[in-house]
């Protein structure tokens, strides 16, 4: 039971060891999963920034160009401007505006005014005469007046609904006055254009806005966003107007106006060659949820895979667990099953055969869980089989006192019957369909389950095992168990009947070796050790010790004419006759042949002669049948101490050969 509880302990303590090593594993494997998948986290954001600042460079040196350009094209109608002579002559100077605005693209028109803001020549003639006063880019210019500075608007809304934003210088008047502005007013296309080509995602969008925040341009186009002011308080662009800086990047920052977050590259456009006013501000920016679409479907896909794998570590580790534990149960049933044997062994030497299969019954029984359990011999010739034994609650079961002995024959045995021909374990787990042909009392428990094993040696059925009833089905188990208590118990039982066999050819040896078989009186052998027993103990004891020796007279006539078995007759009826009339401690023994020695402890040589004398008297005048009568001789001697056995004999056969000289039927002493 200590050992049975020590495995189980050290069993639990190395699955908690496998369980914690496969935590560790699997901690040890998510952890460089999760280190890895925020590596690449990293990696995508920071190539999403750098994608984004240089998308936003393209765009911004693309604007850089065109305002280069158009600064470059105004400062060349300014020259025009000032050589126009007479000033007056502004057909010419329309058609050259005309000329510039089909050269350079980005500019849609071009329109000069006087000091009052009068357009005063443009290349759409439809403008001429207008009043710029109000606008922007006529206030501006006028309130700084410095000609070297190329004047930004706001975006403004046009008469085609977009948005446009002029860039516009100051024309010198006479004497360093006022004298009007230069303005060109850009094409939208143009720059959507630009920003279109930089779109490289349907979640990206690019933006050109002013420098004091009025959005130009979004693209894609988003209604009511062109015009708008990013320059609201806590916004992105006015941390980076603040700052200074050419370029910032903003990452997974939440939109302002939507709160989606997004990363975010600003950009400033203010080229070192121009004296802008104000810059333009280029902004790309991305929706982070976007940008992690292909890592979340990655982290999904490692995060599934890792879950699986934890699943599958469990699992496996769950199953070779409760391998382990059927191979250990195993174990110890067969632990169990050989201990049983030993019990079995200690039982059996203390109880008889029939205790020993009762015992052994209930024991297979408790084993495999069946209220019932049988065991019977078969009969040698295989016909037939003997109930040996019941177990105890099958008696109870089936309200016999005792089944022990009842005999069936082969073909009322039913499912035993099946065990013996077929030599193989019977299992019938649904009794129902077999008719009870066993003999039992009807009304009685019914066997509703049963498992039969046979006992075989050499090529015979000995002995049939069964058990029944069980809850549950007999399996394989089952199967296993009752053969190997069967045959043990078979074992014991043969062990038994050749112990019991040996111990009597045993006692038959011993016995023959003290007998004469003939006689029934002690032979040579026996007779030689109890001599020098006797010797010693007359010597001892200072008791005298006689030994009469006889032999028939002219035997050998009566074998030739009555034949050697009616010899035989007279040896055993001369040796009960002997027998009767001598002491209780007087020894009769067959010397061989027809000589006897009759050993007489504690008689003299007289006393031992006279009893030969007896002993002649007696034989003479019996009558050993049929009237036959027969005469022995007798030879008489005493033992002298320290003389030895043969010594002892061979005087008395002295003294009977004296007596057979003398005439026979007398007796000598020597
Ligand atoms: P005597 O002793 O008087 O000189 O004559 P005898 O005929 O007895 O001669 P002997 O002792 O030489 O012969 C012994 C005979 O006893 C020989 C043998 O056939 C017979 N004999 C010895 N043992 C047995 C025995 O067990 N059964 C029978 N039927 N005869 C035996
Ligand atoms: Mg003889
Ligand atoms: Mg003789």
């Amino acid at each position: 039971m200590i050992a049975g509880w020590r495995k189980e302990r050290s069993f639990s303590q190395a699955a908690r060891l496998h369980w914690l090593a496969l935590a560790v594993a699997l901690v040890l494997v998510g952890g460089v999963i999760g280190y890895n998948l925020l590596l690449m986290r990293e990696r995508v954001i920071r190539q999403e920034e750098s994608r984004l600042l240089s998308q936003a460079r393209v765009i911004g040196n693309g604007i850089e160009l065109q305002l280069e350009v158009t600064n470059r094209a105004l400062e060349g109608v300014l020259h025009e401007y000032r050589q126009l002579s007479p000033p007056g002559d502004r057909s010419r100077l329309n058609r050259r505006l005309g000329l510039l605005v089909e050269a350079i693209p980005g500019i849609r028109t071009l329109v000069v005014t006087d000091a009052a803001g009068v357009v005063i020549a443009s290349n759409r003639p439809e403008l001429i005469g207008r009043s710029t006063a109000s606008r922007q880019y006529f206030t501006e210019p006028r309130r700084h007046l410095h000609a070297a500075t190329l004047y930004i608007s706001p975006p403004f809304r046009s008469y085609l609904r977009n948005y446009l934003f002029d860039l516009t210088r100051v024309l010198p008047g006479t004497g360093g006055r006022f004298g009007g502005v230069i303005s060109a007013g850009v094409d939208p296309d143009f720059f959507a254009d630009i920003l279109e080509a930089s779109l490289y995602a349907p979640d990206m969008r690019n933006t050109i806005a002013h420098g004091d925040g009025l959005r130009f341009m979004s693209l894609p186009l988003q209604k009511g966003l062109d015009g708008t002011d990013m320059a609201v308080s806590g916004s992105l662009f006015n941390r980076h107007r603040r700052g200074g800086r050419m370029e910032d990047l903003y990452t997974d920052r939440p939109c302002s106006r939507t709160g989606e977050h997004r990363i975010v590259a600003f950009r400033t456009v203010q080229p070192a060659a121009l004296r802008m006013d104000r810059p333009l501000v280029v902004i790309c920016s991305r929706s982070t949820a976007a940008i992690l679409q292909g890592w979340r479907d990655q982290t999904i896909f490692q995060g599934v895979l890792f879950l699986l794998l934890c699943l599958g570590g469990a699992l496996g580790l769950v199953l070779v667990h409760r391998r382990q534990r059927i191979l250990e149960l195993a174990a110890r049933r067969t632990e169990e099953l050989v201990g049983l044997r030993y019990q079995l062994l200690d039982y059996a030497s203390l109880h008889p055969v029939d205790e020993l299969l009762q015992y052994a019954l209930d024991e297979v029984c408790r084993i495999t869980d069946s209220p019932i359990g049988f065991y019977h011999f078969v009969d040698p010739d295989q016909q037939g089989l003997t109930l040996q034994a019941w177990s105890t609650r099958t008696k109870e079961e089936f309200c016999r006192a005792d089944g022990a002995g009842m005999h069936y024959d082969i073909g009322q045995a039913g499912v035993w019957a099946d065990a013996v021909r077929t030599r193989a374990p019977v299992i019938h787990n649904d009794y129902a369909a077999v008719p009870d042909t066993k003999g039992l009392p009807p009304g009685h428990a019914q066997v509703v389950r049963e498992l039969v094993v046979p006992v075989i040696r050499d090529e015979r059925v000995v002995a049939v095992l069964g058990v029944g009833n069980k809850v549950t089905p007999y399996g394989e188990k089952d199967t296993v168990e009752v053969d190997y208590l069967a045959d043990v118990t078979w074992e014991i039982i043969a062990s038994r009947r050749d112990q019991e066999e040996l111990r009597q050819a045993n006692e038959l040896l011993a016995t023959q070796a003290r007998i004469d078989f003939l006689t029934g009186v002690y032979n040579r052998r026996m007779l030689d050790s109890l001599l020098t027993a006797e010797m010693t103990r007359a010597c001892r004891y200072d008791e005298p010790l006689s030994l009469i020796m006889l032999d028939l007279d002219h035997f050998k006539r009566v074998n030739d004419s009555l034949g050697h078995r009616a010899g035989d007759q007279v040896l055993q009826r001369l040796v009960a006759l002997l027998s009767g009339r001598v002491r209780s401690h007087d020894i009769v023994s067959r010397w061989g042949g027809e000589e006897f020695l009759v050993l007489t402890p504690n008689s003299d040589l007289s006393q031992a002669a006279a009893l030969a004398e007896d002993l002649r008297e007696l034989t003479a005048e019996h009558d050993f049948g049929d009237g036959l009568r027969i005469t022995v001789s007798f030879g008489v001697t005493s033992h002298c101490c320290g003389e030895s056995a043969e010594t002892f004999v061979a005087r008395a056969d002295t003294a009977l050969y004296e007596a057979k000289r003398n005439g026979r039927n007398r007796v000598e002493r020597l």
